[in-house]
């Protein structure tokens, strides 16, 4: 075995509570593409942001496209090994919680219980009424936009009706953004996976508990600007690292 992977199970093993924190990587592996990355579709196309969204039907409309556009993939990734060795390692009581940036459900889906993911940019796997919070499936949605060609309202209040993420422009969720804070400072052992580490505030979590004293775990494949204050950093795949470090398939 590597001995960074020798390393991290070590240090998996002496640590009391243990926090994740996942990025696009992680899902990369499931073949959910990193938006972000060079080629990436937020490079190609502008976003709309979410005053564009609250003031323009025609921006509506086209937010949900791009939704529709990306469907097939959300409903056909599943998974991958990175996220069962996260699960397993919060199943046996020896994690508290995975902060994540994804917004695929992929967490939940290899089953981690749903409130122990502190989700920071929503989900993109259901929708909700910005104004009374009822929630809607992307399905139905769909059905309605196809045959109507409008953007969705909701039926109890007529408020607009989006995915349940977060957009440019959009204000991070308080309570997880709250609760993340408390479960980083709770942490004894911070394991970073599949982030850049660029994007704020999220990866202001990582930087929190390398200031806090907390042993600090960088797990991606490129080099990120937190490298030099982690305790241990690993530039390799994300499943069979995490996969062999924690013992499971
Ligand atoms: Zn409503």
């Amino acid at each position: 075995m590597d001995p960074s992977i020798t390393e991290l199970r070590r240090m998996i093993d002496e640590a009391q509570r243990v926090v994740f924190f996942t990025g696009a990587g992680i899902s990369t592996e499931s073949g959910i593409p990193d938006f972000r990355s060079p080629g990436g579709i937020w490079t190609k196309m502008k976003p709309i942001d979410f005053s564009q969204f609250m003031s323009s039907p025609e921006a509506r409309r086209e937010t949900w496209r791009r939704r529709f556009a990306t469907d097939e993939t959300m409903r056909k990734a599943e998974p991958n090994r990175g996220h069962r060795a996260v699960a397993a390692l919060i199943n046996r009581g020896k994690a508290s919680a995975v902060i994540t940036q994804n917004i695929d459900g992929l967490h939940q889906a290899s089953g981690v219980p749903a409130n122990r993911v502190i989700e920071l940019h929503g989900n993109t796997t259901y929708a909700h009424c910005l104004d009374c919070g009822q929630r809607y499936e992307i399905i139905d949605v769909r059905e309605e936009f196809e045959r109507t060609g409008e953007p969705p309202n909701c039926n109890a209040c007529g408020g607009f009706v989006k995915t349940a993420t977060v957009s440019f422009g959009q204000s991070m969720p308080p309570a997880a953004m709250i609760r993340a804070e408390e479960e980083t400072l709770a942490a004894d052992l911070f394991i970073a996976i599949g982030s850049s580490l660029v994007v704020y505030p999220a990866a202001g979590f990582p930087e929190m508990a390398a200031r806090n004293g907390t042993r600090l775990v960088i797990l991606n494949r490129e080099p990120t600007g937190l490298d030099p204050y982690a305790d241990l950093v690993l530039h390799r795949e994300i499943g069979e690292t995490l996969g062999e470090a924690i013992g499971n398939n």
